[in-house]
């Protein structure tokens, strides 16, 4: 399991630009694009491919590990 992905939940607790480098909220790192749950939570295709195997089970959907919605990977 990742390590970091629970660290300083509440850090992330702000609204994000909608334009411009996202913050995925698992490296903490800027990247040009990340996947983005409905309730904030961003991962960046890195954080995807090492987590797929905890986060999605089918590889069409995963599940945000913050609030456990299910979101698709081919969308967006
Ligand atoms: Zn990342
Ligand atoms: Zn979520």
């Amino acid at each position: 399991m990742p390590s970091n992905a629970n660290k300083d939940r509440s850090a992330y607790r702000r609204r994000w630009r909608v334009t411009g480098p996202q913050q995925c909220h698992c490296c903490r790192q800027e990247a040009p694009f990340c996947w983005r749950c409905r309730c904030g939570f961003r991962i960046c295709q890195r954080c995807m491919q090492e987590n797929i195997w905890g986060m999605s089970c089918n590889a069409i959907t995963w599940d945000c590990p913050d609030c456990g919605a299910r979101n698709g990977l081919g969308n967006q």
